[in-house]
């Protein structure tokens, strides 16, 4: 049977910074994203892609908030993120089957797959909002919007961002399906923006819940459900690095589950960005995962191969024989 990677894509990985956000800049970047995916699925692997939201769906419900004047009505954030889903999924798909079909893969068949995670209605996380969305706003601009009601916290040296409730997830409520569209040879894009957040009601139905689930999380549970082997996770810097952001900043190239734990406590990860990423690293490890690895989309296929990125396993002694040749310290 072959193997299963999860390919994590990361919504801020879509965005070419220092340009307006846009539908076609979000192509293009796509574009170049997947060629590495595909060369994956060319050589034998099952892809399932996950993908993150965290600017879109901000502008979404920015777009639904200045709606309010023209009498639209209001999107609760479950709903803006079954609409970020639909938006991303959407691209991806198209993006992916136009590089299929050049590479001679048109039969394959891509699907993306509406999803829903399921979380505590009682999460204490549902009362202090972590998740960062949409665009990043100067000082000033932060101090006015929290006029309006907004939480918003310095998220890095680009700025100030809206930040909303994240509960941490307990299910997928789609995995079985995704299996199976995964074992019919589908190419299967699921857990958009982390999975449309519900929770169960008095009545025993799924309702929706007003937050954003982290992707990174929620993509773990889906890999560990569908037995996957590797989680790629791309983001926009190459490696997760230690002191980030000080003088002393340091890439990470090899990390086990027990250094990721230690560097998690000490801080090094901040939450709501690298955070959720090793966070979710660890529990795959620790489930049966083989191998994580964090880094840009334009380098997954040598992410994959060992050869770039933060390269996570429980350990590395077995991986040692075969890769260590290829291991190289610091930026290729
Ligand atoms: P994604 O959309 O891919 O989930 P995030 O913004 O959530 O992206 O996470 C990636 C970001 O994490 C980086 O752009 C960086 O600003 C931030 N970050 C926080 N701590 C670290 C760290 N220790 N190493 C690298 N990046 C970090
Ligand atoms: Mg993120």
């Amino acid at each position: 049977m072959p193997e299963t990677i999860l390919v994590a894509l990361g919504g801020n990985a879509l965005i070419t910074p220092g340009q307006p956000p846009s539908i076609e800049g979000q192509r293009e970047v796509l574009r170049h994203a997947l060629g590495g995916v595909v060369d994956l699925i060319a050589r034998g692997y099952r892809v399932v892609l996950t993908h993150g939201n965290g600017p879109q769906v901000g502008h979404i419900l920015l777009r639904s908030e200045a709606g309010r004047q023209e009498e639209a009505y209001d999107l609760p954030l479950d709903v803006c993120v079954a609409q970020s889903q639909g938006e991303t999924g959407y691209l991806i798909a198209q993006v992916l089957e136009e590089i299929l079909r050049r590479r001679a893969m048109a039969e394959r068949p891509v699907v993306a797959v509406m999803t829903r995670t399921v979380v505590e209605r009682t999460d204490p996380q549902m009362q202090t909002p972590t998740k960062p969305i949409g665009p990043f706003y100067t000082r000033e601009q932060a101090r006015e919007l929290k006029t309006r009601g907004w939480r918003l916290v310095e998220a890095g040296p680009r700025g100030w961002r809206r930040v909303v409730p994240s509960p941490v997830p307990v299910r997928v409520l789609e995995s079985a399906s995704i299996r199976r569209l995964v074992e019919s040879g589908a190419i299967v894009v699921a857990v958009g923006g982390g999975g449309i957040p519900v929770g169960l009601s008095a009545e025993g139905r799924w309702t929706g819940i007003e937050a954003v689930v982290d992707k990174d999380l929620a993509s773990t549970l889906l890999a560990i459900d569908l037995l996957a082997t590797t989680i790629l996770n791309l983001t926009d810097v190459d490696h997760a690095k230690l002191h980030f952001g000080s003088p002393n900043e340091r890439d990470l190239d090899r990390v086990t589950t027990m250094e990721a734990r230690r560097y998690l406590a000490e801080g090094h990860f901040a939450p709501g960005s690298m955070g959720p990423k090793i966070q979710a690293a660890i529990d795959f490890l620790g489930q049966g995962g083989q191998a994580v690895v964090v880094t840009r989309p334009e380098r997954v296929v040598a992410g994959f191969d060992g050869l770039t990125g933060t390269q996570l396993r429980e350990s590395f002694e077995e991986a040692a024989a075969l890769k260590n040749d290829a291991i190289c310290s610091g930026t290729p």
